[in-house]
């Protein structure tokens, strides 16, 4: 079998796994993001290790926080560029990969990856145009539009659309630091926090909290909608933990619609349209291994 190695690069921990597929995981470790250089040289130490008792790694893949510059043509490929956490920004991430890897190694946006991993794997199988987005610390979309994961510019900050907020119902002003009430601003975990006193974990599942956010996701949901007809839209990360949120966004998404997409993928089956990866927790790291298949395959 053919070995790659799989980097989720989050804010908070580093998910570093070796194998080939979801039920081909040779190894796998997880460990707190502190500084770039501590952080890379442990995955570096945990990739050797498993080397030494596996066999050569074929390519790496890291999905990693952002943003960065994923264009391989570009001067500044695979950098962290502005990130405000510390010592990250500038930092180039597949240079310091380099030092021990010779291998192909693709870097992209932590949704993008896991919007490939959803597509090799999980909910988003032979799909061409589709949606993944995350609802954690913050809120990131990536996924695929005619077969191809968004890039464009740069990459999706779908976390960063201006949503309407309606300060009567919800006068908690936000917390994006470029934005203030952007999607991310009113929705990520920490406004959850911030809003009602108690982090999401704590709220019961009847609690106002969920419907306010379900309210939120759902009008990203509906621009996504009518702005690139995605075939189908995964929602992760830990916010999403709470299973209640999903009938309430399917609900707000059928009726702000107003039937005006005729597709009986959302008018008949929006059950099916609109749900969690089907990798569950894993979608991270596995999309960095199908990020890693990805760059073999376009090196060969
Ligand atoms: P990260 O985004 O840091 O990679 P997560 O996707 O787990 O990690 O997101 C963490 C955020 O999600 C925190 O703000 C946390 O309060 C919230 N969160 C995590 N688990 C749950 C849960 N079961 N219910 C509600 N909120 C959660
Ligand atoms: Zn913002």
């Amino acid at each position: 079998m053919t070995l790659y190695a799989g980097i989720e690069a989050g804010g908070t921990k580093f998910i570093c796994a070796v194998g080939s597929a979801p039920e081909r995981i040779l190894a796998q470790t997880t460990f707190p993001t502190t500084d770039p250089s501590e952080s890379i040289q442990k995955a570096l130490d945990f990739f050797s290790q498993v080397q030494g008792d596996h066999g050569s790694i074929a390519a790496v893949g890291v999905a990693s926080f952002g943003p960065l510059d994923p264009d391989p043509a570009s001067a500044r490929f695979g950098t962290i560029t502005t990130t405000p956490k510390p010592g990250w920004a500038d930092f180039d991430f597949v240079g310091a990969l380099r030092v021990q890897f010779n291998q192909p190694i693709a870097f992209d946006t932590d949704v993008n990856g896991a919007a490939l991993g959803e597509w090799r794997w999980g909910a988003a199988q032979e799909l061409e145009t589709f949606i993944y987005m995350t609802i954690g610390t913050g809120i990131g979309g990536g996924g695929m539009v005619n077969g191809k994961l968004i890039h464009g510019l740069l990459h999706p900050e779908m976390g960063h659309m201006r949503i309407p907020h309606d300060l009567e119902r919800d006068p908690f002003a936000g917390n994006c630091p470029y934005h203030q009430d952007c999607l991310e601003g009113l929705a990520n975990g920490p406004a959850i926090e911030k809003r009602w006193g108690a982090r999401g974990e704590t709220l019961p599942s009847d609690h106002p909290a969920w419907e306010l956010e379900a309210e939120y996701l759902a009008l990203a949901v509906v621009n996504l909608i009518v702005t690139l007809s995605p075939q189908r839209i995964i929602l992760g990360g830990g916010v999403m933990q709470q299973n209640q949120l999903f009938p309430l966004i399917r609900d707000r998404v059928s009726t702000l619609l107003n039937h005006y997409v005729q597709c009986p993928e959302i008018l008949e089956d929006i059950d099916r349209y609109l749900l969690p990866p089907g990798l569950g927790k894993q979608a991270g790291v596995l999309g960095a291994i199908a990020l890693a298949i990805e760059a073999e395959r376009t090196a060969g």
